[in-house]
């Protein structure tokens, strides 16, 4: 006995548009066709816990498999099954329903995922014909019905027969066709159900192998779990990762639902901003590893597992951006993390301090683009001393408001990008037991602006931008030992020195003997303009700036006396190495510079 119908929807037939429409991301015909097979499996769980269904429930795992030779791919699960009724009604009608005004509204809209829009509007099961010109569904109701057998070519006809399937569930059957002949291979297949469904609640068999773990970390409660357990699952997500900081296990069920851990990485390269690592599920079925619209986009530096049925995901971006959940879930997760951070910074300082290398990016990073995150994060934020020694901003600005204050009461913090380079900086702070932290990281620039924004009263300088009178302008002047022509006489012969004094201007300062004769300082604010530059800061307008610093000769030191006495050639000689010698510290004597250099420092060895 044999039935005959027809499919009830406005469009003459709708497959050649699914499939076009679908065609970018074909494979995910596994996933709901998997992902239905769970449901109906959970659905069969249920009724079985609630008393409603008093059958053997027996071994419920979904088997998937494939046959070359007949070039079909099955996929059988012990579910709930379906009535005859029920097939015409899920499969013939309800699939179809809204699918044509679907397509309408949404082909014509730009950047949507396709893989994500199946699914959501009844058309999971329909995916099918992507990849195959046939597809039979032979399905046995767990009420006591005959089992039924659906076949349908892709047109817009179906068939509807008697089955002699005994067992309760449901075989979906595909018979492949040309176009999805890539999927009879064992590796493509078991790749896609690995990708999609390797943490699907029900036990999935594929070529007698089970490929996925039905219980993953994420669902169990957090209070049984132990850090092992949080290790191990690291591994299983990031085989090849170092073992990561932190993390936070997420359990949300009201407003939104909620649940994943995330894993804080070692960000071991600067550049290296490790993306996509957050794996996106929908009742622990994978849906994407772009996550951006739902996790602050500094916590994309994060690895792990977030999974929420709360999320739509059957929109296009900017709709997802606006969505009140997903701006609920990301606020949420961004509390989470600020907690977490405060947490291990009050409960271990020392071992905060001792992550605090790894982690530090990732909260400036926070800190500069999320304000709320920035709101917290101040608690947690460290300053080191290049002694070692580490500061909360609030520490720091009791530590060093009786030294670093200008004249007109603003504190002064110091800094280092480079500590090797500017150590003869360093060291002459440190002589005045100066505190200079170190800021040396990709985003440490940025950082600092926000910085100086933030805090009322306070200026952040690099250790080399001025001398350190000037850069803790405290109005005390140092007595000079010059005249004021003597003076001028050093300065000229250091003009003549420098060369283009438009660029680089020389001054005589009055500082203490043991500093540097001659040192090099590079103006704060240019400095500044330029590493934005350099970051792309959209500064590009601008041309390049000009490679500026200040020469700064210390009218004190016995080497200025020295040039005052000598001829004119040998006057010219150590203003020249004293210069150079200048130069070299911070990094800029090269070339035949260079060379000259070393040359006269050879000649005046021997001479001594
Ligand atoms: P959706 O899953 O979005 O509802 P589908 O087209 O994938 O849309 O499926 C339509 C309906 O067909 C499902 O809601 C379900 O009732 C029924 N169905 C699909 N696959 C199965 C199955 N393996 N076992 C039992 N029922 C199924």
């Amino acid at each position: 006995m044999a039935e005959k119908g027809k499919i009830s929807i406005h469009s003459e037939n709708i497959f050649p548009i699914i499939k076009k429409f679908l065609y970018s991301d074909n494979e995910i015909f596994l996933r709901e066709l998997v992902s239905n097979a769970v449901d109906a499996t959970q659905k069969v769980k249920h009724l079985s816990s609630i008393g409603q269904y008093d059958g053997e429930l027996g071994d419920v795992t979904i088997k998937v498999a494939f046959d070359k030779e007949a070039k079909t791919i099955t996929i059988s699960d012990k579910g709930i099954g379906m009535t005859e009724e029920e097939v015409k009604k899920y499969i013939n009608q309800i699939a179809f329903s809204g699918a044509t005004e679907f397509v309408e509204k949404f082909a014509k809209q730009e950047g949507i995922d396709r893989s994500q829009i199946i699914g959501n509007f009844g058309l999971g099961f329909y995916s099918a014909y992507m990849v195959a010109n046939r597809v039979d569904i032979v399905t046995k109701s767990y009420q006591d019905a005959p089992a039924v057998k659906w076949t349908c070519d892709g047109s817009t006809e179906f068939e509807i027969s008697d089955a002699d399937k005994k067992e309760r569930g449901t075989d979906i059957v595909l018979h492949i066709s040309e176009e999805g002949e890539e999927f009879l291979e064992q590796m493509r297949l078991k790749g896609i159900l690995e990708k999609y469904c390797r943490f699907l609640p029900v036990a999935i068999d594929f070529e007698g192998e089970t490929v996925n773990n039905p219980t993953p970390l994420w669902t169990k409660s957090p209070s049984d779990l132990k850090d092992e357990d949080y290790l191990a699952f690291y591994k299983e997500l990031h085989p090849f990762a170092p073992d990561p900081l932190f993390w936070i296990h997420l359990n949300v069920d009201y407003p939104f639902n909620l649940t994943g851990v995330l894993y804080f990485p070692k960000i071991t390269n600067q550049i290296d901003f490790q993306r996509n690592k957050i794996h996106l599920y929908s009742r622990q079925v994978f849906i994407t590893d772009e996550v951006k619209d739902v996790v602050p986009e500094f916590l994309t530096l994060l690895h792990g597992v977030i999974d929420s049925s709360d999320i739509p995901l059957n929109v296009s971006r900017s709709f997802l951006q606006a969505d009140a959940n997903v701006r609920k879930i990301n606020a949420h997760i961004t509390k989470k993390v600020a907690d977490k951070l405060n947490e291990l910074f009050r409960e271990d300082r020392k071992a905060y301090e001792e992550k605090w290398e790894d982690i530090q990016t990732f909260v400036k990073y926070g800190t500069l683009s999320d304000e709320k995150f920035a709101k917290k994060s101040d608690k947690f934020t460290l300053y080191k001393n290049v002694d070692g020694s580490t500061y909360t901003i609030e520490e720091l600005k009791e530590a060093v408001k009786d030294s670093q204050t200008d004249k007109d009461g603003n504190l002064v913090l110091l800094y280092t990008t480079d500590k090797g380079a500017q150590d003869a900086y360093i060291q002459n702070a440190q002589k005045r037991s100066y505190k200079v932290i170190e800021l040396d990281g990709p985003i440490d620039s940025h950082f600092i602006g926000h910085l100086e924004q933030k805090e009322e009263k306070l200026t952040v300088k690099r250790v080399d931008s001025d001398t350190l009178d000037k850069l803790i302008d405290k109005d005390e002047t140092k007595a000079s030992v010059l005249s004021e022509a003597e003076e001028k006489q050093v300065k000229e012969i250091f003009e003549g020195i420098v060369g283009d004094t438009q660029k680089h201007s020389v001054s005589v300062e009055a500082l203490s003997t043991d500093e540097l004769p001659v040192s090099i300082t590079l103006p704060e604010f240019m400095r500044r303009m330029k590493e934005m530059q350099m970051a792309g800061g959209g500064m590009a307008m601008m041309g390049d700036l000009p490679e500026t610093y200040n020469v700064v000769v210390n009218g004190n030191h016995e080497l200025v006396q020295k040039i005052l006495k000598a001829d004119e050639s040998a006057q010219k000689e150590l203003a020249k190495q004293g210069f150079d010698l200048a130069l070299l510290s911070q990094g800029l004597l090269k070339g035949a510079d260079l060379t000259g250099f070393i040359e006269r420092s050879v000649k005046m060895a021997t001479e001594v």
